[in-house]
C-alpha cells in the first residue's frame, strides 16, 4: 500500500507525508462537517441528511487518516459505517437507553465507575479522535459533560486511595490517548503512587483510529509506568501498516495488548470476518479479549445483532483456530449488571459423575469424575452445567 495514497483525495493532495503522519495535524483537520465529508465520499441521501442535521444525536469527528480508508462509493464499507452518521440514528427503538450500563448511577465520585469490588473504571477525558456511531458512552463522549476536569480526577484518585480493595484501575473515557503525554504521565504517576493499585490498563482506540498518536515519547511514558492496554478493533480492514507499526512500538515497549470488539450488524457479524480480524490481531501481537454484544444505546438499533450471533461466532472459532484468537463473548447487563459471558453449550448431560461433553467437531466424549461414580452423585449440580 502506497503511504501517500491519501493524495488521491483532492482535499489533501498537497499534504506532505511527514505532516500527514502527525497526530496534531490529523486532529486539527478532522472532518466535522458535511462540506468536507462530501469532498471525501459520495454521500447517500441518508448520510447527507444525518451529517447536515444541526441538532445531531452524536457529533461527527473523523481524522483524515480514517477518512482515507473509507470506500468513497460503497456506503456499506465497514470503515465508513463506523464513522459516518446515517438517518437510522434517529430511528429510536423502545429498547434504547441513554446510559445502558447504568454507569452514572455507579459513580461514587464524578468520572469513576465502581461496579466490581476490586476494580474501577476511571473516565479521564470526553474526547476521542474518531467518534464511533455506536459508542456506548455517547451520552458524555464528545460533550462537555465535564466529569474529567482535573479536580474531579483528583477526587477520583482520592477515592481509590481510600478504598484498599481496589487493585485494578481501568483508564478510559473518551479516549485517554487524546490527553498529552505529560497529562497521561501525571495521572499514571498518581495511580502508581497508590500501594494497593497493582494493575493499570488504558482503554483506547487511538492506535486504530489515529495510529500516529503512538510516538517514541508516548512509549517512554508507558515504559515508565507499565500499564496494559485494551485496544478496540472491529474489522480486519483496520489493521493497516500504520496500525501494525503503532502496535509493534507498543508491544516492543512491553505493553501487553488486548482487543475488545463490538459485534456490529453488517460490519463484523460474520464468523469469517471475525476470524480474519483475530488472525490479523495475533500477527500484530494483540490478544482478542472480548466481543461485546452491542449495548442498547440510543440510536444504535441498526447496529445490533441477535445475541445468538455472538455465540455462533464463538462456536466457529473455538477449536477451529488458535485458542489465543478466541475472545470471550459478553453481554453487558443493561442497567449495570456488568459483563456476562455467553458460550455455546458443550455439556450434553451430567449424570452420576459422568459428564457427557461434545467437542468443537460435534463428537461426544465422557469424562468420569473421581469419587462420584456408582451413583454417589455429581460433585456439581447438573443445573450449573446446563445453565451455561
Ligand atoms: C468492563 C469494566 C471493567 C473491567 O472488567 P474486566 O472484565 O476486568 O475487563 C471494570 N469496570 C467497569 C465498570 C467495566 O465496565
Ligand atoms: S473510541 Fe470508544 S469512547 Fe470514543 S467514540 Fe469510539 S467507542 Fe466511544
Amino acid at each position: 500500500m502506497n503511504p501517500e495514497s491519501y493524495r488521491r483525495i483532492p482535499l489533501w493532495k498537497d499534504v506532505p507525508l511527514d505532516q500527514w503522519e502527525t497526530y496534531r495535524w490529523q486532529m486539527a483537520n478532522r472532518i466535522q462537517g458535511v462540506e468536507q465529508l462530501r469532498q471525501v465520499i459520495r454521500l447517500t441521501p441518508s448520510e447527507e441528511h444525518a451529517a447536515t442535521r444541526r441538532s445531531g444525536r452524536f457529533i461527527m469527528g473523523i481524522p483524515p487518516y480514517w477518512a482515507a480508508l473509507m470506500d468513497p462509493d460503497d456506503p456499506t464499507c465497514p470503515i465508513r459505517r463506523q464513522a459516518v452518521p446515517t438517518e437510522e440514528e434517529y430511528q429510536l427503538s423502545p429498547n434504547d437507553m441513554i446510559d445502558p450500563l447504568g454507569e452514572d448511577s455507579h459513580m461514587p465520585v464524578p468520572g469513576l465507575v465502581h461496579r466490581y469490588p476490586d476494580r474501577v473504571l476511571l473516565l479521564v477525558v470526553e474526547i476521542c479522535s474518531m467518534y464511533c456511531r455506536f459508542c456506548t458512552r455517547s451520552r458524555v463522549v464528545g460533550t462537555s459533560a465535564g466529569f474529567s476536569k482535573p479536580m474531579n480526577i483528583d477526587h477520583a484518585i482520592d477515592y481509590i486511595k481510600a478504598h484498599r480493595k481496589i487493585r485494578d484501575v481501568l483508564i478510559s473515557g473518551g479516549d485517554p490517548l487524546t490527553l498529552s503525554d505529560e497529562r497521561l504521565d501525571e495521572i499514571l504517576t498518581k495511580l502508581r503512587g497508590i500501594p494497593h493499585v497493582e494493575f493499570i490498563r488504558i482503554g483506547t482506540r487511538n492506535p486504530i483510529t489515529l495510529p500516529y498518536r503512538v510516538t517514541e515519547a508516548l512509549c517512554q511514558v508507558l515504559r515508565k509506568h507499565k500499564p496494559w492496554m485494551s485496544l478496540h478493533f472491529n474489522h480486519p480492514k483496520e489493521v493497516t501498516p500504520a496500525v501494525r507499526k503503532a502496535c509493534g512500538m507498543l508491544a516492543d515497549s512491553g505493553v501487553p495488548l488486548g482487543s475488545q470488539t463490538v459485534l456490529l450488524k453488517g460490519i463484523n457479524d460474520r464468523p469469517a470476518i471475525m476470524k480474519k480480524l483475530f488472525h490479523e490481531l495475533l500477527k500484530t501481537r494483540v490478544r482478542p479479549y472480548y466481543i461485546y454484544q452491542c449495548d442498547p444505546v440510543k440510536g444504535t438499533a441498526h447496529f445490533r445483532t441477535m445475541v445468538g450471533q455472538g455465540m455462533k461466532i464463538i462456536e466457529k472459532l473455538r477449536g477451529h483456530t488458535t485458542g489465543y484468537a478466541v475472545p470471550t463473548f459478553v453481554v453487558d447487563g443493561p442497567g449495570g449488571g456488568g459483563k456476562i459471558p455467553l458460550m455455546p453449550n458443550y455439556v450434553v448431560s451430567v449424570k452420576d459423575g459422568v459428564w457427557t461433553l461434545r467437542n468443537f467437531a460435534g463428537k461426544v466424549f465422557m469424562y468420569k469424575e473421581e469419587g462420584s461414580a456408582n451413583g454417589v452423585g455429581p460433585s456439581v449440580e447438573p443445573s450449573y452445567a446446563l445453565i451455561q
